[in-house]
């Protein structure tokens, strides 16, 4: 096992260790493919990796012997399985010294392998654990912030160049075909979730696919999508309307972008999740179009694209400095339509710091 000065995984996995002393345990068994790629930088997609103070194992299986080597090489050792992860699980633990308590990720283990572990017998107490590595996540490093930049860079690119190409008489499918094609072109090296396009009445469904619907004009077309770029992900939401924009749809825009504006420019580490979301959503509120706001204000991004932390009125926990969160408030009226605009923020040191730079004004496709 060679070490890399400097190596940011080194730091992570010491983070850890400590977490664990403190949790009491003495060793963590990690099954979450992203706390696997933070912690080593393996992004298979079948591994067990164990954690403990003086141990970090890598189980993966023949066809990742050279990507794990490449990857994870470096911060982990490799047992390269031939048959069933698990059963090298039970070779591997007995041989590390000291371990006798051993946390599992309760919310990424499948019921089928805790019952394996339940099965394992006296030898290990385990324990269920949440968000230990999910925790260390939030506070993103420059190369992180370097990769999210670049995931959002790869983005508004790619809306730049699909924008002249949304007419009337299209679907939302080929809209979506044209994004993602530009995404691909660009360098994105995945499509982090399914891109949204909805447009007209279906663009009050917050979370619409896109359709075979056409575009006509007078539509409201929201489009939330995003790129990956080192394994880091953008998510970005704009609202366009095709064609002439009426009154209603400039008003209840405007409310919405001021809301994004505001709360924006708000969100400082210390403040509680519940604060930030309540920033837009007493915004919206005072302007007539709180019932019309039904979602919470924004997530954590990352190598996953919704992480901690989340921004929600239930959320006591307070914004951690160098955390990267989505702004994206929006109204949805049944019938009518919706409009959403959603952005990225570093919440640096000095204040938050927007990342993406789409244009916000009204976009009419004329
Ligand atoms: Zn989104
Ligand atoms: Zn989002």
């Amino acid at each position: 096992m060679q070490s890399v000065a400097g190596d940011p995984r080194e730091g992570r996995i010491a983070r850890l260790r400590a977490g664990l002393l403190s949790a009491g345990l003495d060793a963590l068994l990690i099954s979450s493919r992203a706390n696997t790629r933070y912690l080593t930088g393996f992004s298979g997609s079948s591994s067990l990796l164990v954690v403990s103070q003086a141990a970090t194992v890598l189980i993966t299986d023949f066809r990742y012997r050279a990507q794990g080597r490449v990857e994870a090489g470096g911060v982990a050792d490799l047992e390269i399985e031939g048959t069933s992860l698990w059963s090298r699980l039970w070779t591997v633990l007995p041989r590390l010294a000291g371990v006798s308590s051993v946390g599992f990720e309760s919310q990424h283990m499948l019921h089928v392998d805790a019952q394996r572990v339940v099965e394992s017998g006296a030898r290990w107490q385990w324990r269920p654990t949440a968000n230990l590595v999910e925790s260390l996540r939030q506070q993103k490093d420059a190369g992180e912030l370097e990769c999210i930049k670049a995931a959002v860079a790869i983005a508004e690119l790619a809306l730049e160049r699909t924008v002249p190409e949304i007419a009337a008489g299209r679907t939302e499918l080929e809209v979506a075909a044209r994004l993602e094609m530009w995404l691909r072109e660009l360098g994105s090296e995945a499509h982090p979730f399914e891109t949204i396009i909805a447009s007209g009445e279906r663009s009050a469904l917050p979370h619409a696919h896109a359709s075979r619907r056409e575009l006509q004009d007078g539509d409201l077309i929201i489009v939330d999508f995003g790129a990956v770029s080192g394994g880091y992900c953008s998510d970005i939401t704009r609202t366009f309307v095709l064609g002439r924009a009426n009154a209603a749809q400039r008003e209840a825009y405007d409310i919405v972008r001021e809301a994004n504006a505001t709360a924006s420019a708000a969100v400082w580490a210390g403040m509680r999740g519940r604060d930030a979301d309540a920033i837009a959503r007493d915004y919206i509120e005072r302007h007539g179009l709180g019932a019309e706001f039904g979602h919470s204000l924004g997530h954590g991004i990352g190598l996953e694209v919704h992480e901690a932390p989340r921004l929600a009125k239930t959320i006591d926990a307070p914004l951690m400095v160098g955390a990267v969160v989505t702004i994206e408030p929006g109204v949805y009226r049944d019938g009518w339509g919706g409009i959403r605009i959603e952005d990225d923020v570093w919440i640096g040191p000095d204040g938050p710091v927007v990342l993406t730079a789409f244009p916000r004004q009204l976009m009419e496709l004329v």
